[in-house]
């Protein structure tokens, strides 16, 4: 979606991925030699410095990066990585992320380090109570990495299913709504933010998107974009951030998450917005005037492709049934396999009102691969 998004403003780009005919790599062809995509892992530091050798900026789509290879190159490459490594650091060890956070003055809830034993969780949960949120420092992604702890008695089973990597402890926080805001960071580090959206999760996996968020009380959308504003304004470099949020019953918001790239809960810009999430971040990390965020539409909705098993006929034809539905756009991604639980693309449902919104999505909810509960 960024490779479409800069093709359209005559942005040559050069991607780094796993593979010859990835989905990014499908979107755009090299216009010359020098540009063709490079075939590695984001973690390999040899692909890393070849990839910084061929370009103006370097950006990452995904958190999980060799960092000390993009410090390492950040002087080299001639407009520099965004966001920066610093932030990108910060934000891959979940931890360190919400120590920063923690240490800046944003809403985060109690957490703690926990050695991996079962004496240091019973004794986590002595002082964060039951149940205790238990999650993996690193390499952390769609609730992979998280486990809820009910009873002392899951402690070791917790240790194993986490697989003896880094964790530390969060207090448990009874929201009634997750909510999300995209904040768009300038090089010179202005921020400004996307409207907030209500993300509903389904096995831990974002499964849909609400825009705008519906509440009765005006005051909590301003909020959210003023805590996701600061949190962001605390970290470095340029580029759109995911910040997701947890609603209290009481209207109180608290900070969940931070993630340094577009997110999930902005794939509804693309369809829903002035400017889209990925257009807005090559503007910011290219130094061009940062385009409005506003609502086009008066209800939006982003509802996620996923795997219902290999089959990646139960795709193909969900995604035929999607193109009968009015205001649906569709987007497939792609990817060569189908695995349950996988992204395998979205659609964006636009309507001008919230009723007819929820009209247009009941038909696609009643034919989603592996049905709808
Ligand atoms: P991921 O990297 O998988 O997105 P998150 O830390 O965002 O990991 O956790 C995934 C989901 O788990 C959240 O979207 C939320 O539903 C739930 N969750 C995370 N932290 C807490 C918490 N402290 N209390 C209650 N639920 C939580
Ligand atoms: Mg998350």
């Amino acid at each position: 979606m960024l490779a479409a998004s800069a093709s359209l403003l005559n942005i040559d780009v050069v991607v780094l991925d796993v593979g010859e005919h990835t989905p990014a790599k499908q979107v755009v062809a090299p216009r010359a030699p020098h540009l063709a995509h490079i075939d590695g892992s984001f973690a390999d530091s040899v692909k890393i410095r070849k990839l910084a050798s061929k370009v103006d900026v370097l950006t990452v789509e995904i958190e999980h990066v060799d960092v000390t290879v993009l410090e390492e190159v950040e002087s080299k490459v001639p407009l520099g990585v965004h966001p920066s490594p610093f932030t990108i650091k910060t934000i891959q060890d979940k931890y360190v992320q919400k120590q920063h956070l923690r240490a800046s003055g944003c809403p985060v809830s109690d957490f703690l380090q926990v050695e991996s034993t079962v004496a240091a969780i019973h004794s986590a949960a002595e002082r964060l109570g039951l149940p205790l949120m238990l999650k993996s420092r690193t390499l952390a992604y769609d609730g992979r990495g998280n486990f809820v702890i009910r009873d002392l008695k899951q402690a070791q089973e917790a240790i194993t299913a986490l697989g003896n990597r880094p964790l530390y402890a969060e207090k448990w926080v009874p929201f009634v709504k997750e909510i999300a805001v995209m904040v768009v960071r300038s090089r010179s580090g202005e921020v400004i933010s996307y409207p907030v959206v209500e993300t509903v999760h389904k096995e831990n996996i974002c499964h849909l998107v609400f825009v705008p968020l519906r509440s009765r009380d005006p005051t909590i959308a301003a909020r959210a974009r003023s805590v996701a504003e600061n949190a962001v304004k605390t970290l470095q470099g340029a580029g759109v951030f995911g910040v997701e949020m947890f609603l209290m019953a009481d209207g109180t918001v608290y900070l969940n998450e931070i993630a340094p790239r577009p997110h999930n809960s902005g794939h509804y810009t693309i369809e829903a917005c002035e400017t889209s999430q990925y257009e807005n971040h090559l503007r910011a990390i290219l130094d061009l005037p940062l385009g409005s965020p506003a609502l086009k539409v008066p209800s939006a909705c982003m509802l996620n492709i996923l795997g219902a098993s290999s089959s990646m006929d139960e795709i193909k034809e969900f995604a035929r049934f999607s193109l009968t539905v009015p205001g649906a756009r569709t987007h497939l991604y792609g990817k060569a396999d189908c695995r349950k639980g996988r992204k395998m693309g979205h659609i964006t449902l636009v309507a001008n009102s919230d009723a007819e919104l929820s009209t247009r999505l009941r038909p696609l909810l009643e034919h989603l691969p592996g049905g709808h509960d």
